[in-house]
């Protein structure tokens, strides 16, 4: 286990896809899972909000996520499908760019499978809270970034500005984070 640093925009790396966990991977994929785990501590620690984070963002390009809002969550070889048509606007953050704020539309739910700890198959549909925060997970293991999704030129603010956002609805609340 340990604390890694977190890729920040600008390292080409980001824009790089990763490649699906192998069974005979997994106890590695499983190490990975509690370095992201530290790392995102690390960050919270610091900056007060961070719930997700991806395998590439600490270099490792493996498709492997964990996520913490309540229980830690470790989410290896995630597949998306069914994207449902209904969409929403959201003002997104990254802790590979932990000072900007971006508005990317995305899907209200899907349908995501993916592997445990234990290599076990699981399939859900995924709404709420957790829709938005795997969509933007999920992405980074294709490369993508928040910023690749912004909504036109006038998407992006500081997040020291964001109380001057008019109306803004933000996938990240830093001090419900941060409880
Ligand atoms: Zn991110």
């Amino acid at each position: 286990m340990a604390i890694k640093d977190i890729l920040l925009l600008g390292d080409p790396d980001l824009f790089e896809s990763s490649q699906p966990v192998e069974e005979a991977e997994l106890e590695q994929a499983v190490r990975t899972g509690r370095d992201l785990a530290d790392t995102m501590e690390r960050f919270r620690y610091k900056r007060g909000w961070g719930r997700a984070i991806s395998a590439p963002q600490i270099g490792v390009r493996k498709r492997i996520i964990f996520l913490k809002v309540d229980e830690p969550w470790l989410i290896i070889n995630p597949e998306v499908s069914d994207p449902s048509d209904e969409t929403m606007e959201i003002w997104d953050d990254c802790m590979s760019f932990p000072d900007l704020l971006v508005k990317v539309e995305r899907h209200v739910s899907f349908t995501m499978k993916w592997r445990d700890e234990n290599w076990e198959l699981h399939e859900k549909r995924i709404e709420g809270l957790f829709s938005e925060l795997l969509q933007h997970e999920i992405d980074h293991l294709d490369g993508i970034l928040a910023v690749s999704r912004a909504i036109n030129g006038n998407s992006f603010a500081l997040q020291s500005q964001r109380d001057k956002i008019p109306g803004a609805v933000f996938a990240n609340n830093p001090a419900a984070a941060a409880v």
